[in-house]
């Protein structure tokens, strides 16, 4: 049978998927050797994939990289100790005649989602992606924009206030600070401190999941971080929307699991900063959650060998 390999390059692990027929039919997952800058990287998923490929022919690699991308190469990615690394040169010139696509790691997701995931049947598309960070991906006419140097969808530098919170970017009041997990934790042990109230965020390691949990169960407090977040993202959102009017907004990444009670409160606040004709963008969630990677990434091969109608 003729299959293609979906693969997602994390910092800690490196997921990768085995698609017949378009569909996933193993899915494994190795760790991300980052030692001497990441030099055995490309070499162990080169022989994951051999050894899984059984007796079926490799037509296609698809590979997300944490990292801008251009052409095949990855602009450097830091968390992976790579500076400018010709990806998909090295990976054919293991498998000749193969079919091979480098994304970055956002748009990965985002290409997953818009072919089986939350934004199916969208054309036009931001995915702001909430975790340790604040990602973003643009989909326009059912392509993901690049930009020039691969550096669309920084969503998450969008300054929201010019004498704000340091970024690790350099700038000042990005609004990843606010509304990344490493940020909704800081503004919750800010208010914490300074409420002078009894708080359930009070408890000890507390977890950005907990401040969703214990808004949810109406903690004033933690509700009060909650609608700064969202206030916060809304501004982010409304700035992007303003500039693109996409069909939809999908909401992904870890936070993202808050789920509605994250959504109805981002969507409300967006209208209060949104230009009038983009008002009525639609919110959704993200569906794919950790797969979305790897999903996206077969997409971007199995999309292209579909049109050359080889299968
Ligand atoms: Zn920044």
């Amino acid at each position: 049978m003729k299959c293609i390999f979906g693969i997602d390059l994390g910092g800690t692990q490196i997921k990768i998927g085995k698609f017949i027929d378009g569909k996933l039919v193993l899915k494994y997952a190795i760790d991300t050797d980052v030692s001497d800058n990441g030099k055995n990287i490309i070499n162990d998923i080169c022989v994951t994939i051999e050894k899984n490929l059984n007796s079926d022919t490799l037509i296609g690699i698809g590979i997300d990289v944490p990292g801008p991308v251009k052409d095949g190469w990855v602009l450097g990615a830091q968390n992976i100790g790579w500076k400018s690394v010709n990806v998909k040169g090295e990976i054919s010139n293991r498998f000749p005649n193969v079919l091979v696509e480098v994304l970055n790691d956002a748009n990965a997701a985002l290409y997953g989602e818009y072919y089986c995931g939350g934004a199916k049947g969208y054309k036009n598309v931001v995915m702001m992606t909430l975790g340790t960070g604040l990602g973003g991906g643009i989909i326009i006419d059912g392509k993901v924009y690049e930009g020039a140097n691969g550096s669309s969808g920084e969503i998450g530098h969008i300054c929201i206030d010019k004498n704000g919170r340091d970024c690790t970017c350099g700038l000042k009041g990005c609004v990843e600070q606010y509304t990344s997990a490493v940020g909704i934790l800081r503004t919750a042990d800010e208010m914490r401190k300074s409420c002078g109230k009894e708080t359930m965020l009070n408890k000890e390691n507390l977890t950005c999941k907990d401040v969703f949990d214990f808004a949810k169960l109406g903690d004033e407090v933690a509700l009060e971080v909650i609608e700064d977040v969202t206030d916060k993202l809304a501004i982010g959102a409304a700035a992007v929307c303003n500039t693109l009017n996409p069909d939809l907004m999908l909401v992904g990444g870890g936070v993202s699991k808050a789920g509605e009670f994250l959504l109805e409160r981002l969507e409300k606040k967006f209208k209060k900063y949104a230009f009038y004709s983009v008002r009525d963008t639609k919110f959704a969630l993200a569906k794919l959650g950790n797969d979305a990677g790897i999903f996206g990434s077969f997409y971007s091969v199995w999309c292209k060998v579909d049109e050359s109608s080889n299968l």
